[in-house]
């Protein structure tokens, strides 16, 4: 069984995940300016190069969700800092382990049960 991260462990993750999410909110700035300058180039382009600039803005959108969803996480992790529910699995209610919160600090859940949700989904 693995013990509970300490005040000042808990503290630690509360800057890294500040510092997480402002480096998020920085780079869905810059996603959502690049994917709206491919959509602009690509009306003025011959339609002949219009396939590459929708990909281009694909991907950018494709990261722009993936990022915003890892804001969300981030934003629920320092929630569950002020609850003082930071750091338990939210399946099984046991601490999850140091080196997984380091790893991936909004982590929800410990890695067994992350396994296990996964081989359901
Ligand atoms: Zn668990």
């Amino acid at each position: 069984m693995h013990k509970r991260l300490t005040a000042k462990e808990t503290d630690a993750m509360r800057r890294l995940l500040v510092r997480l999410r402002a480096e998020l909110l920085g780079d869905i700035g810059e996603l959502e300016r690049s994917a709206l300058g491919e959509t602009e180039r690509a009306a003025i382009d011959s339609p002949a190069d219009s396939g590459t600039d929708a990909f281009a803005q694909e991907f950018s959108l494709e990261l722009l969700a993936r990022d915003e969803a890892t804001l969300g996480e981030v934003e629920e992790a320092l929630q569950r800092i002020e609850s003082g529910t930071f750091g338990l699995c939210e399946e099984c209610a046991e601490p999850i382990p140091k080196a997984r919160l380091e790893a991936v600090p909004h982590a929800r859940n410990c890695v067994t049960c992350q396994r296990d949700l996964e081989a359901r989904a």
